[in-house]
């Protein structure tokens, strides 16, 4: 049973790029299966710098065929852009695939995003205004417009205008905006996006079970993570898709029983984006170290991450929703010079302990981490790549990981490149 799925386990940027690229080279398709082009992948080829939001990154390998499932919300020009960005460069991208089934995200979306993120002032939820997530709410109100549309001008006009009459009241009538055309977006859509995008739309779903019948090599390429997950994450501050392994079934209709290995990406140490509850955050000169060393920036927006200790409880909850069978434990190198490194491993809440998360939301604003405390190892991990080299302190801190989490780390990231890493 071939099919991999790589998904994050905390809340976000945990260097997922990174194994996704690496266990690329042995893949014969790589698939997203949920968000849109807020997914941000940096990977280095030959020291060339190639920045994907929305094409999966195993279209720079040329035995690869890339796909973006029915779980995924595509903005075409951002497609359109990806592609030509990549033909310039000489990349190949006539393998890649769009199901006909994934939602577009439309002006409207974008504008209502801005608008709604605005108007909610210091309550919002720090979106990246990409309309994402109004196009997520369409396609669960039945008004979305999907990529097969683009098939059909008759189709997509009908459904444009029933949507478009209600959205541009709400532009015009609740935020005082100016309305959208209908005809400048079929224009757009049908005219320039369309006849780019046409040669790419599959029914995706036979593909994938198709290549899954006949032994090939599947990965299920996550975007975001388990605590951003609509509906396992810390909502509301969540993303507007479920990152989960469950995602990773519904965004591509590969079955369940297909899965053999569901891997883990989670950083030595944590960071968070925006608001929400994050107990182990640290406010003092260790939270400036692991931002200064971890370069714990957003890759969009400059903005300075949150940063603090490994979560164990956090991780506990992945593992269980995920059915993780690894764990890739990324950064390890960013703590090398810590005398101290410490792991929470359960929580105290008003009086009571807690060793999973608290369900409710309340309480876990509250929660107060128990730590474990470890000495650091305090030497540079860059040039380790066999486990028998890593300094005692390390491998204690990963083997108490693992029995933690109750799932082996079976990797370990000890730099940014393809081949700073350590198998377990
Ligand atoms: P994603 O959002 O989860 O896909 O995260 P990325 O793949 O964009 O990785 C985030 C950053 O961490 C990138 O700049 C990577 O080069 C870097 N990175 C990944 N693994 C390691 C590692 O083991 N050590 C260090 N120091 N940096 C890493």
């Amino acid at each position: 049973m071939p099919v991999t799925i790589v998904l994050g386990t905390q809340w976000g940027d945990e260097g997922k790029g990174k194994l996704t690229d690496l266990l690329a080279a042995d893949m014969d398709f790589v698939v997203r299966y949920q968000g849109g082009h807020n997914a941000g992948h940096t990977i280095v080829v030959d020291g060339e710098s190639f920045a994907l939001q929305l094409i999966p990154s195993g279209v720079l390998n040329p035995a690869v065929t890339p796909v973006i499932g029915n779980g995924v919300v595509v903005e075409p020009q951002v497609l359109i852009e990806e592609i030509d960005q990549l033909e310039a460069r000489g990349v190949d991208t006539s393998r890649l695939k769009v199901s006909g089934q994934a939602h577009l995200i439309m002006p409207y979306h974008v504008e209502i995003d801005r608008v709604t993120e605005r108007y909610l002032g210091k309550n919002s939820l720090g979106t990246t205004k990409r309309g994402i997530g109004p196009a997520y709410s369409d396609k669960a109100t039945r008004v979305g417009l999907r990529v097969q549309d683009l098939l059909d001008p008759k189709i997509f006009r009908e459904k444009l205008d029933v949507v478009l009459k209600e959205k541009n009241l709400i532009l015009a009538k609740v935020y005082n905006r100016l309305p959208l055309s209908a005809d400048e977006i079929a224009k757009k859509y049908l005219g320039e996006y369309a006849p780019r995008i046409e040669p790419l739309i599959s029914d995706t779903v036979a593909l994938l079970n198709d290549a899954v019948d006949s032994g090939k090599r599947l990965l299920l390429e996550g975007a975001q993570a388990t605590f951003l997950d609509l509906d396992h994450g810390t909502y509301p501050f969540v993303t507007s898709s479920n990152p989960t392994a469950g995602g990773a079934i519904t965004g591509t209709g590969i079955g369940l029983r297909n899965i053999s290995k569901i891997i883990g990406v989670a950083k030595a140490y944590l960071t968070r984006v925006g608001s929400g509850p994050f107990p182990t955050e640290l406010f003092d000169e260790y939270g400036t170290m692991l931002v200064d060393r971890g370069h714990e920036y957003g890759t969009n927006t400059g903005r300075r991450r949150r940063t603090g200790w490994f979560d164990a409880v956090l991780l506990r909850q992945a593992a269980r929703i995920n059915s993780l069978t690894d764990v890739f434990l990324t950064k390890l190198d960013v703590l090398d010079p810590f005398e101290v490194v410490k792991v929470a491993v359960g929580y105290q809440c008003d009086g009571e302990r807690y060793d999973s998360v608290p369900y409710h939301q309340s309480v876990f604003h509250k929660a107060v981490p128990i730590y474990k405390e470890f000495p650091g190892w305090q030497c540079d991990l860059s040039d380790v790549r066999k486990r028998s080299d890593l300094p005692k302190q390390a491998l204690e801190y990963i083997e108490f990981l693992s029995e933690q989490i109750g799932v082996p780390v079976t990797m370990v990231g000890v730099g940014p490149s393809r081949n700073q890493y350590v198998e377990i």
